[in-house]
């Protein structure tokens, strides 16, 4: 009963049309499939939809859903960045003008910049490894610890914001900042300031009731485990937060990748039901 609703065509930094996407869910023998193209930001970025590209995008969406109407759910979503005001003052406004005002199914709502890097510019956490590196040793004076608390509590003011966006949210991949943590060799997730830091953000998803991704891309990195991880996948199932399983797909092929792990890991923290969009919203299926 699994769908399938993070994942990049080639609108962004993304690959294959909406069609081999279709095909491809229906080939891994989804429910449905959603695709989310970075939105536009207001500020130049390679990597999301510029405004132009955007109108082609919800256009051709809408036309390939109204296609498969009555044989498979296709659902028109973005992933919309966190624009934290101190960053980007017109960000919320250009995301309610230009991103939400045309009306999407859903939105998965992620935090990506984190402060500006050394030349000023908005800083993304998952950029590179050597991106991260330096921004830790020259914005945050090699305080590994302090660069991942600003990453946790941008996503704590995330939760806030989401639950006010007109769409069904699903908050995106909840740890990313371990990205680059491979062998731990930036900071220790047993720390007790990490583990604090992200039950902070825990507490704020479950009072703003929206649901997390499981998000599978990281098992295809050399971190080699999903967003997030399973000890913070057991607290959010002790806290009761939803869960929604993506795949965070750049190439067709990936729309069901890690979907067995994904659905093993739920299970063994205790999950047995998931979200599926509905015409009404997010609604729970078993696992
Ligand atoms: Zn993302
Ligand atoms: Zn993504």
């Amino acid at each position: 009963m699994l769908g399938s609703y993070h994942n990049h065509p080639g609108y962004c930094d993304g690959s294959g049309s909406i069609e081999d996407y279709i095909e491809a869910a229906r080939a891994a023998g989804l429910v449905a499939v959603g695709v989310s193209s970075h939105a536009p930001v207001p500020f130049a970025c390679d990597w999301t939809m510029t405004v132009e590209r955007f109108a082609q995008y919800v256009a051709d969406v809408r036309a390939a859903q109204t296609a498969w109407r009555g044989r498979f759910p296709v659902w028109l979503g973005v992933e919309i960045d966190y624009l934290d005001p101190a960053l980007v003052p017109n960000g919320a406004a250009f995301q309610r003008e230009v991103v939400l005002g045309g009306g999407l199914d859903y939105a998965v709502a992620s935090l990506h910049f984190v402060g500006r890097d050394p030349e000023g510019r908005p800083w993304a956490v998952d950029e590179s490894d050597e991106s991260f590196a330096r921004q830790a040793a020259t914005v945050y004076c090699g305080d590994v610890r302090r660069l991942v608390e600003d990453y946790y509590g941008t996503l704590e003011r995330l939760t806030s914001w989401a639950r006010t966006l007109p769409v069904p949210v699903v908050v995106g991949h909840l740890d990313k900042v371990k990205q680059w943590n491979v062998g731990e060799r930036y900071f220790s997730e047993s720390a007790s300031w990490y583990r604090e830091a992200v039950e902070r953000v825990l507490a704020a998803i479950r009072a703003a009731g929206v649901p997390i991704e499981v998000n599978t891309s990281g098992l295809r990195r050399p971190i080699g485990a999903p967003y997030p991880g399973e000890w913070i996948m057991r607290r959010c199932r002790e806290l009761g937060i939803p869960v929604v399983v993506g795949a965070d797909a750049h190439q067709p092929g990936d729309v069901a990748a890690g979907f067995v792990a994904a659905r093993e890991l739920l299970a063994a923290v205790g999950y047995r039901e998931t979200l599926v969009l509905g015409a009404a919203g997010w609604e729970t299926v078993p696992l």
